[in-house]
């Protein structure tokens, strides 16, 4: 398939109106089966350099997006990227643990950043990533594509229209049944277990259909030591969020079993998503009033990835913050140390807001 691509050879730095150039570090699943092909979408962006640690990657995804060799890299000649004025973005796709080590080298390379969720190791990581880029005044911004998808946009704005009365909870479930043998489960990498990952768009979620900060967390952890798939990271880990509106967010996280579902509830009926926040197929359920209907939308002008590719160069075209930006992925940083230590130390953990 060949994509939003330029021709070998091709002078993309004409300045003026033209779409901006993302390169993408880190050809893993993510990158190549769900970003990558949506390229051909966008309005705003285009995929024109490769950075990886695997040459025949390079071989093989250089030629099927027609990227020229010269725009090719590895991690020991990145930085080398400064010299390409092809490149506007860095898309940072990789392990958790290198996520600030290569937003930090991409400001300093002079270009913005979209880095994947969780945004880094610990919130003390995502405030030297924010400092790097104010720093470089490059924008950054974090790969929460659920932002971008209208499903969710509509739950939210429905949730905060109080269209189903007053939010009193939420529930909110994210896991899946992991394999063994993967990054995610070496804490050295990921920083975590299935909060890092997965459960973090529960945590993610009560945020944003609330608008709201939490004050109080509360977390129980569920992991079985002599499952060799979690010998560095936890498995299941439940937590309890207070919002000041009085919301309480009941949440799921877990690396051994199935759920992607949330529920607002209000004084008169709830909003339901299952699946919630999966890349396509989602179903939205409201009840109000004692009725139950499904609420369909038709097919949207731009999908998740495609709007959320167009618009950090658009943010950054119109001088504006993005959406979700540094701030947004240090806020779920802080919070997910809050439930690590809640589940640690037994005890319920109070937020200050920054
Ligand atoms: P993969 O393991 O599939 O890919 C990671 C890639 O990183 C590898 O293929 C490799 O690419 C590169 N890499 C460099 N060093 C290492 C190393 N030491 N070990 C492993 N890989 C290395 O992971 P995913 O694509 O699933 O996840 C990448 C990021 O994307 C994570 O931050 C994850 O949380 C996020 N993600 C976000 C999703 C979302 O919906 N927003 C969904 C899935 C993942 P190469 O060979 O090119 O160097």
């Amino acid at each position: 398939m060949l994509t939003a691509a330029i021709a070998p050879g091709t002078a993309m730095s004409a300045p003026g109106n033209r779409k901006m150039g993302y390169a993408i570090v880190g050809l893993g699943s993510y990158a190549t089966r769900q970003i990558m092909p949506q390229f051909a979408n966008c309005e705003s962006a285009r995929l024109v350099a490769l950075v990886s640690g695997t040459p025949a990657k390079l071989e093989r995804y250089g030629a099927e997006y027609g990227v020229p060799r010269t725009h090719l890299y590895n991690y020991q000649n990145f930085d080398s990227i400064r010299d390409n004025p092809d490149i506007d973005i860095v898309y940072v796709v990789l392990p958790v643990s290198m996520h600030a080590e290569y937003t930090i080298r991409a400001a300093s390379a002079g270009k913005h950043v979209l880095c994947e969720k969780p945004m880094a190791m610990s919130s003390a990581e995502c405030e030297a990533m924010i400092a790097a880029c104010r720093q470089a005044g490059k924008r950054l911004m974090i790969g929460y594509r659920c932002h971008f998808e209208p499903h969710n946009r509509l739950a939210i704005e429905l949730a905060r229209a109080k269209f189903v009365g007053p939010t009193r909870q939420i529930t909110a479930a994210h896991g899946f049944n992991i394999s063994a043998g993967q990054w995610r489960l070496d804490r050295t990498m990921s920083g975590g277990g299935s909060l890092m990952d997965i459960g973090i768009y529960s945590l993610n979620a009560a945020r944003y259909l609330t608008g709201e900060e939490p004050t109080e967390v509360v977390a129980l952890e569920s992991t079985d030591g002599d499952d060799p798939r979690f010998r560095t990271v936890e498995d299941r880990i439940d937590f309890t969020l207070r919002f000041p509106s009085g919301v309480i967010a009941s949440c799921v996280s877990s690396y051994s079993s199935g759920h992607n579902d949330y529920r607002v509830i209000g004084t008169n009926g709830w909003i339901a998503m299952e699946p919630a926040t999966p890349y396509s197929g989602h179903v939205m359920h409201v009840r109000k009033d004692g009725v139950t209907e499904r609420r369909e939308l038709p097919p949207p002008v731009k999908n998740q990835f495609v709007a959320q590719l167009d618009h950090l160069p658009e943010c950054v075209s119109a001088g504006n913050e993005p959406i979700v930006p540094g701030e947004e992925g240090l806020r779920d940083l802080r919070i997910i140390e809050a439930i690590y230590r809640s589940a640690r130390e037994r005890r319920a953990v109070t937020l200050v807001s920054a």
